[in-house]
């Protein structure tokens, strides 16, 4: 596996691959749900790219960039042992310049949900994203449907920009009581995490309705709203919404996404579910 901490040596590796390349980026301190996307992305592609890069743009001030976990080492064994063909791990100077042109996000979609609580996160996120895909120009570029509203902002950058990658959205991977693996889970004490688990079983509880043939979606998120609202500290959003963010009324099999955000003690969490 070459390591690639700057833009020649990356420039280089990459012009050596031939073939199909899966990408996959990320902020490291890697867990099975990014490996799951490493696998796919090995399993359908001729050459595996992975970036670990925590990217300052996609934080507000007061947030986490700090104290962000960083694990190089490990991450870097966990690539190679993927089959990993070139992880580029570039420091800031590397990605940005000074008075960049920069992107934004979508003004109604961009703007809802996470974007409304963490307004400019989006801007930050499309604009790291744009710049690692013009740099490794990869076949297809894995994410997770974790980061639901993310995903839907990047397909739509790709489109609307003429890009040249296909997404490939990848499910979500949980730890066997349902909690969504996230790198800010090792932020969670024990106490929290135990309550940190209302997220995934409000979700399930919200699938069993759908399940009994609930289709109202107020119905479904009052009833989650009780199961969260006993839990959590601060309960920012819950909402559903089709696929392509438009909040819904009535729920539409195969055409929705559940989404919920809380914190617990100091740490933030989302978590959703594609009916
Ligand atoms: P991050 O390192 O948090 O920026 O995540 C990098 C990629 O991994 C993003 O596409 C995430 O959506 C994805 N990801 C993170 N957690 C999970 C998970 N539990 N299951 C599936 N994908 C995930």
């Amino acid at each position: 596996m070459i390591v690639a901490r700057n833009n020649e040596r990356l420039k280089n590796s990459r012009a050596k691959l031939t073939g199909s390349i899966g990408f996959v980026p990320t902020m490291g301190a890697l867990h099975e749900g990014h490996l799951s996307l490493i696998r796919r992305a090995r399993e359908e592609n001729d050459h595996v790219i992975v970036s670990i890069f925590v990217n300052p743009t996609q934080f507000l001030p007061g947030e986490d960039l700090e104290k962000y976990p960083r694990k190089e080492e490990a991450d870097r064994k966990i690539c190679e042992l993927a089959g990993v063909d070139l992880l580029y791990m570039p420091t800031t100077d590397q990605l940005y310049h000074e008075d960049e042109l920069l992107i934004s996000a979508p003004k109604i979609r961009g703007y809802i949900l996470e974007g409304a609580k963490r307004p400019g996160h989006f801007d930050g996120v499309l604009q790291v994203v744009m710049k690692l895909l013009n740099l490794t120009r990869p076949t297809r570029a894995y994410f997770g449907k974790k980061d639901a509203q993310q995903l839907v902002l990047i397909s739509r950058m790709v489109r609307d920009y003429f890009m040249q990658t296909e997404i490939v959205s990848c499910e979500i991977v949980r730890d066997p009581d349902g909690l969504a693996l996230s790198s800010r889970n090792i932020y969670l004490s024990p106490e929290e995490r135990q309550r940190a688990l209302a997220l995934s079983r409000s979700l399930k509880r919200a699938a069993k309705m759908i399940q009994s043939g609930e289709r109202d979606t107020r119905r479904i998120t009052a009833v989650m709203r009780g199961i969260l609202e006993a839990e959590v500290d601060g309960l920012e959003y819950v909402a559903i919404v089709d696929r392509d963010f438009h909040p819904i009324e009535r729920i539409v099999e195969g055409e929705s996404i559940i989404l919920v955000a809380a914190r617990v003690g100091l740490t933030r969490l989302i978590d959703n579910l594609w009916v």
